[in-house]
């Protein structure tokens, strides 16, 4: 697969847009940087009692709406180009799901399958020290993302509440719920995914219980993405992979035995009776909806060509690069943007800090029922602006018609502020 500049393909996308909403040239120059970008070193004592020196980023990418909102990653290719460009996906996804929060996201160039938990915390609460200064309830308010979990966030938590000298709950989001984390949180991100889901299969008439699906990650977002497909929808799950790889099974997979199968083995492929694929693979299957769940750069200009699926619903960040959603458009593919599918997460995350500052804490059916309700606004809204550009003789997508609402949204919050 080709190289691919994660941040170049996100102001790209932003120049886009920028063109054709006639976006003020001041705000669009304002919009195509981060307005700050932190880079930290520091030490963290390994298990062998030497000392090991780490890399971590923060990025805030724009707070006009809002404090900055946002994942930390930790990933052994992670630089600070990836997070630039989540941390604008970030902005243009908290804007879209019409949130008070702009944009942000960390990350740790680490190597988390090489580490122990003990390791792993003090490289948490490490990270954490380096970039207190920069994060807080009302300034920037971190989650989990590719690599971290919810253990993870309590033990930043922790870290941050104790250089406060008092509970800062609400500093990070995607805690576990004996320290304060939200009902529903665990799986927001692929039930905002499944309500969008169910959005675009009743525009295209595709019935979601006669239909096949591939998920390319059996991570956070791709594990709950099988589960409640199945379970919401009676979805057939055809094919899944993980990083190594995945299997395929015409007549459909089962979730409890696939996640025997990864607990013990440790991989995917281990699953009696499917047939082994690569990743690859995985992306051109003929099914009915492709779910990539994993990483950014999967669907490319060399490969955008081969997606069969009807619908692609973009689960993870940056799964799709520029190049190729011309050549989507033009197969007839219905191409649902991350910043609208995975908002799910972030939406949760603002439940979880509404409950966490307010200290009244909902139960899983209010939560589910409000992202329900916030996450098929954005699908509509989205819907209704590529169709009043349509009306105007402009074709979009709909990544261009969300790009068209998010930055609206926050060209006007710096425009009242006086920003330009
Ligand atoms: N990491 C998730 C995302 O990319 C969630 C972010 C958050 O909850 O702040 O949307």
């Amino acid at each position: 697969m080709e190289e691919q500049n994660p941040f170049k393909n996100a102001q790209k996308q932003l120049d886009d847009a920028a063109e054709i909403m006639n976006l003020d040239r001041h705000a669009h120059a304002l919009l195509r940087e981060p307005m700050q970008t932190v880079t930290v070193n520091f030490p963290v004592r390994m298990k062998d009692n030497t000392t090991k020196t780490f890399t971590g980023f923060r990025v805030m990418y724009n707070n006009a709406r809002g404090p900055g909102k946002g994942g930390i990653r930790f990933h052994p290719h992670e630089d600070l180009d990836t997070v630039k460009a989540l941390s604008a996906w970030m902005t243009w996804k908290c804007s879209l799901a019409n949130i008070p929060f702009g944009g942000a996201k960390g990350g740790v160039i680490c190597d988390t399958k090489s580490m122990n938990d003990f390791e792993l915390e003090a490289l948490s609460r490490q990270y954490i020290r380096s970039i207190a200064g920069f994060i807080g309830p009302k300034t920037d308010i971190p989650a989990p993302d590719v690599y971290t979990t919810p253990q993870i966030m309590a033990w930043m938590m922790d870290e941050y509440s104790k250089i406060k000298g008092h509970n800062e709950f609400g500093v990070i989001t995607g805690k576990p719920l004996e320290t304060w984390g939200s009902e529903g949180r665990s799986d927001s991100t692929a039930m905002g995914a499944m309500y969008v889901l169910r959005e675009a299969a009743k525009m295209k008439k595709l019935n979601l219980r006669k239909a096949k699906i591939a998920i390319q990650g059996f991570g956070n977002a791709g594990s709950f993405a099988f589960e409640l497909a199945t379970k919401l929808f009676g979805s057939k799950i055809v094919a899944i992979s993980d990083s190594r790889g995945g299997v395929y099974l015409e007549s459909g997979l089962d979730f409890n035995k696939l996640k025997d199968v990864k607990e013990r083995t440790g991989n995917l492929e281990s699953y009696k009776g499917a047939q082994k694929i690569t990743n690859e693979q995985l992306l051109e299957l003929d099914v009915d909806v492709l779910i990539p769940a994993a990483i950014e750069n999967q669907v490319t200009k060399s490969n955008a060509d081969k997606v069969n699926a009807s619908i692609l619903l973009e689960l993870a960040n940056g799964p799709v690069t520029p190049d190729a959603d011309g050549i989507l458009a033009q197969n007839g593919v219905f191409d649902l943007p991350d910043f609208l599918v995975n908002s799910g997460g972030v939406i949760g995350s603002y439940f979880e800090w509404a409950q966490n500052t307010q200290n009244y804490y909902w139960t899983k059916d209010e939560v589910y029922q409000k992202l329900d309700t916030i996450i098929t606004k954005s699908f509509k809204d989205v819907i209704a602006t590529q169709k009043q550009y349509a009306e105007k003789g402009k074709k979009i997508n709909t990544r261009m018609a969300a790009y068209i609402i998010a930055v609206g949204r926050v060209a006007a919050a710096m425009k009242a502020r006086g920003w330009y």
